[in-house]
C-alpha cells in the first residue's frame, strides 16, 4: 500500500465519502480516506436520513435543495449500482404557537425564492389527505413539501464510496488515526493503527470527534458530542394517504417521525443530553419518545418497538456546519458541526469544499462557515431546528 498521497481524509461518513468522491471527480484521485470502523459506522448510519428543504435560511435552504436534487440521481451520479432507496413521500411540519407559525410564513418566502414547492395546509379539512391519523390539538398551522422524504444513509455513503474508489480513492477501513503530523506550521500526514501516512492535506471529517484531532496542532473548533436516539417499530400497513406516512415533525415538541417503505415507523425527540461520548440507549429515551409521538399521532400506541439506537450530534454554537482551515498548520481542514442535519446537506457541502479546493467559482461563499464567525459575531442562524 502507498504511504504517501495528496490528500488524506480521517472519516468515513457522508461526509468524507463525498469529499473524497468530488475531489476525485475533479481529477484529484491521489486519496486516502481512513476510517477507525466501517464505512457509515459513525452517525450517519445512525441517523434518520431525512431529507428536508422546508427550512429557514437561505443558506441552510440552498444546501438542501441543491443537496436534494443530487440525492434524487445518486446512483447515476456516483455510478452505483445498488438503491440509494430515496422515498420523496413529503414533510408535514407543524406549528404549535402563533410566533412559530409566523416564522413558517417567512420561511415559505425563503423556500419559495429557491423554487421550492412547499405550502401551508388547511388544518380542518386537508391535513387528513397527508397524514389521516393526525391530532391536530394544540396544532397552529402546517406546512407540506412533497419533494421531502428519507434515504438510505449506508447505500447514499456506500455509493459515493463506490464512486471515490472507481476514480482511484484508496479507502482503508478499521484503521484510527492517532495523531496528526504537522511541522513548521504545515501539516504533513497522520499515524494510524496502521501505521503513517504522508499528505499535504488532511480532511479532517471526523465528525464528533473532529475537534480533538483537530486540536493536537492548536486548533480550537467549538463543537462538542451530544447523544441523539432512535427507534424503529415493527412494520405495519401504510397509514399515508397513498402509500407510507410522510414525515411529521415539530420544531416545538421537537419530534420527528416517518415510515420508512418496509412499513416500520423511524422516529426521535431531541433530548436534554449532558456533552458526552455516551451511546449507550435509555429506557427514558423510550418512554418519552412514544409518549410524545403518541400524542400527535394516537394511531401509533400499540405499536411494537423494535429496536432502539443512539449516535452522536456534532454540535457547533449556533447549530451549523463549521468548515475551518488551520492557521496552525496549514493543509489541515475541519469539517463538522452539522449539529443533527449534515446527512441532508453533504452533497452540496463536498461539492463547496471541492470547488473551492480546485479553484472553482461558487456561488456560497465557505468563508461564511469559518469559526471566525463565533469571533465576529456573524452567525448562521436557523429558525427551524429540531
Ligand atoms: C439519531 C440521529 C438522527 C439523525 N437524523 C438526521 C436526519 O434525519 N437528517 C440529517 O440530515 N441528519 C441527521 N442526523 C445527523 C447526521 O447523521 C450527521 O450530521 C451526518 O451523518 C454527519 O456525517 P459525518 O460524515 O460528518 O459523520 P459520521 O458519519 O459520524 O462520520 C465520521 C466518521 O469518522 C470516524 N472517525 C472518528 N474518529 C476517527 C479517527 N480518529 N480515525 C478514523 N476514523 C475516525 C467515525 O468512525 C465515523 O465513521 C442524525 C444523527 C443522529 C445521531
Amino acid at each position: 500500500m502507498k504511504k504517501a498521497y495528496d490528500i488524506i481524509i480521517v472519516g468515513g461518513g457522508i461526509v468524507g465519502c463525498s469529499i473524497a468522491f468530488e475531489m476525485a471527480k475533479r481529477g484529484h484521485s491521489n486519496i486516502l480516506l481512513i476510517e477507525r470502523g466501517y464505512l457509515s459506522g459513525g452517525a450517519t448510519g445512525r441517523c434518520g436520513a431525512g431529507i428536508r428543504q422546508q427550512w429557514g435560511s437561505v443558506l441552510n435552504a440552498t444546501l438542501a435543495v441543491e443537496s436534494t436534487h443530487i440525492f434524487e440521481n445518486l446512483e447515476e451520479y456516483t455510478g452505483y449500482k445498488g438503491n440509494c432507496g430515496l422515498n420523496q413521500a413529503g414533510y408535514l411540519l407543524i406549528a404549535c404557537t402563533e410566533k412559530e407559525w409566523d416564522q413558517f410564513q417567512k420561511n415559505l418566502e425563503v423556500q419559495h425564492q429557491l423554487g421550492v414547492d412547499s405550502y401551508p395546509v388547511d388544518l380542518e379539512k386537508d391535513v387528513y389527505k397527508y397524514v389521516p391519523f393526525i391530532n391536530t390539538d394544540g396544532i397552529y398551522g402546517a406546512t407540506f413539501c412533497q419533494k421531502d422524504g428519507h434515504a438510505d444513509p449506508f447505500h447514499c455513503t456506500f455509493a459515493y464510496a463506490y464512486g471515490a474508489r472507481q476514480l482511484g480513492v484508496d479507502i482503508l477501513t478499521y484503521t484510527e488515526v492517532l495523531s496528526l503530523k504537522a511541522e513548521g506550521g504545515k501539516i504533513k500526514g497522520v499515524s494510524t493503527t496502521k501505521g503513517d501516512f504522508e499528505a499535504p492535506m488532511v480532511i479532517n471529517c471526523a465528525n464528533a470527534w473532529a475537534p480533538g484531532l483537530a486540536a493536537q496542532v492548536g486548533d480550537e473548533i467549538p463543537v462538542f458530542p451530544e447523544r441523539h436516539q432512535a427507534l424503529v417499530t415493527e412494520p405495519v400497513a401504510p397509514m399515508g394517504p397513498n402509500g407510507p406516512m410522510p414525515m411529521v415533525m415539530s420544531f416545538h415538541r421537537k419530534f420527528y417521525v416517518q415510515q420508512s417503505p418496509h412499513g416500520s415507523f423511524i422516529m426521535g425527540i431531541a433530548e436534554t443530553e449532558p456533552v458526552s461520548f455516551n451511546i449507550r440507549s435509555s429506557w427514558q429515551f423510550l418512554e418519552e419518545c412514544c409518549g410524545v409521538i403518541c400524542d400527535t399521532l394516537p394511531a401509533l400506541r400499540g405499536l411494537r418497538v423494535v429496536r432502539q439506537w443512539a449516535g452522536l450530534y456534532d454540535m457547533s454554537p449556533d447549530r451549523n456546519p463549521i468548515i475551518e482551515f488551520s492557521k496552525n498548520a496549514e493543509g489541515l481542514i475541519t469539517i463538522c458541526g452539522f449539529s443533527g442535519h449534515g446527512f441532508m446537506v453533504a452533497p452540496r457541502t463536498a461539492i463547496l469544499v471541492a470547488k473551492h479546493l480546485c479553484n472553482e467559482q461558487d456561488d456560497l461563499d465557505i468563508k461564511r462557515f469559518s469559526a471566525d464567525r463565533y469571533r465576529t459575531g456573524e452567525l448562521l442562524l436557523e429558525p427551524s431546528v429540531v
